[in-house]
């Protein structure tokens, strides 16, 4: 057993972090399924690439991305060095689609085919989508991983071939069904290895809790989520290769997995929904549901990538539209407007940035953020309410689980040490 074998097994026991597993499989890393079938990682943070010898040639499942695209090549190469005949996307986001461009270039300077690149109907529009909104994606991707100048990528390879509910393939002798369903994304596939009974998920099960309430992206779908994971249970699988993180093997974890992640989704959702139904407001909805804390204490659960809380909000706003039930938020007065109003009602802006700095030490982060945004809001080039308005923030970051919350708090923190330096009127 190889090292990243071993700490995968390590891992199903809870005994380490992912990170021991990030840095086993670093540089590229082949997990064998079977005789024809492997699986390549690079990193729990991209996603994993599978790969499929047959007669025709070599089906791989994803292709990494533009950072780390060249690796899973290598590793690849080094496997079995025939032509890539076909490319399944598993849906149309970057770290599973743009390592593409690595098997056209090969197949260019071979003189041979391009890869067939098949692919649900919606990683067409998911591209064109792309192409509209480059530039809000470059500062949100930019923003959130601290990269300045980040470009997001603007060449995405489009499938050759699309698919609307269900596909079945036959390359080389090799049987493949693949299978839409709506869950991160709306263009996801699933694919199912019938005469291996291997199930390649996508990022359905990404070896935490699932991601299906991202603040600062389009809209995830929890309820087509669970029911795609209970017609992936349904299927008996005997491996399971997840989108991110290591492949579980054996029938009894393959679907302890499925069923733990559909049944984390299906407690949030029914539990939001009998709020709504009773007319709740969203306050009240994220203030009642209950997550289940056993199924977020498994190893393959826990809330390092999304939030529940994030999750609830999704579900309300999938069902619900995006008013909150508040009226004062229907059509409300501009925040500095509010802002100052609040402060010259309590002694002024320092007042609210003081309680805001006791508020933080009491631990009380969700209060503080309230009353050192109305401070900064009320006189943002003040460099001591920024200082603490960064404290604020590197508390709140602390107190998350999860890395979209730590990443979106530190933002802010990066935002207000950046105003303590450079403060002045014309900001
Ligand atoms: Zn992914």
């Amino acid at each position: 057993m190889n090292n990243a074998m071993t700490i995968s097994e390590q891992l199903w026991q809870g005994a380490v972090p992912m990170e021991d597993w990030t840095a086993a499989v670093a540089g590229g890393s082949i997990t064998p399924v079977g005789e024809d079938v492997v699986v390549v990682h690079t990193s729990y943070v991209f996603g994993n690439v599978t790969a499929i010898r047959t007669a025709d040639g070599l089906v791989l499942i994803d292709t990494g991305s533009r950072e780390i695209g060249d690796q899973i090549f290598a590793a690849i190469r080094k496997w079995d060095g025939r032509p890539v005949h076909t490319v399944i996307y598993t849906h149309g986001h970057i770290d599973h689609t743009f390592g593409v461009h690595l098997y056209d270039a090969e197949a260019d300077e071979r003189g041979v085919a391009r890869p067939r690149i098949i692919a649900h109907r919606g990683v067409l529009e998911r591209f064109s989508r792309y192409d509209a909104t480059h530039g809000l994606n470059s500062v949100v991707m930019g923003r959130q991983f601290n990269i300045p100048g980040y470009a997001f990528p603007d060449r995405h390879r489009r499938p050759d071939q699309i698919y609307d509910d269900v596909l079945s393939l036959e390359v080389g002798g090799v049987h493949l069904e693949l299978t839409h369903g709506r869950g991160e994304t709306d263009d996801a596939t699933f694919v199912w290895m019938p005469q291996k009974r291997v199930l390649i998920s996508g990022d359905f099960i990404i070896w935490a809790f699932p991601n299906a309430g991202n603040p600062r992206k389009v809209q995830r779908y929890a309820p087509d989520w669970a029911h795609a994971l209970r017609r992936m249970e349904a299927l008996e699988p005997e491996t399971v290769v997840p989108g991110h993180g290591p492949v579980v093997f054996g029938a009894a974890r393959a679907k302890a997995l499925l069923d733990d992640t559909a049944s984390v989704l299906e407690s949030l959702i029914h539990q939001s929904l009998d709020l709504m139904n009773q007319g709740k407001s969203l306050e009240e909805v994220l203030a009642g549901v209950v997550p289940p804390a056993e199924l977020l204490a498994r190893p393959y659960l826990k809330p390092k990538y999304d939030d529940p809380e994030f999750v609830i909000r999704g579900i309300y706003h999938l069902y619900a539209g995006w008013f909150d039930g508040n009226p004062a938020h229907l059509k409300p007065a501009p925040a500095a407007e509010l802002a100052r109003e609040l402060a010259a009602l309590c002694g002024g802006a320092t007042v609210l940035a003081d309680r805001a700095a006791t508020l933080l030490k009491d631990g009380k982060t969700r209060l503080a953020a309230h009353l050192v945004e109305l401070a900064s809001a009320t006189a943002p080039d003040d460099a001591a309410i920024q200082r603490v308005r960064a404290d604020v923030y590197a508390g709140c970051a602390a107190a998350e689980t999860s890395l979209i919350g730590k990443a979106i708090f530190s933002v802010y923190r990066r935002d207000a040490e950046g105003l303590m330096r450079s403060p002045g009127p014309g900001r």
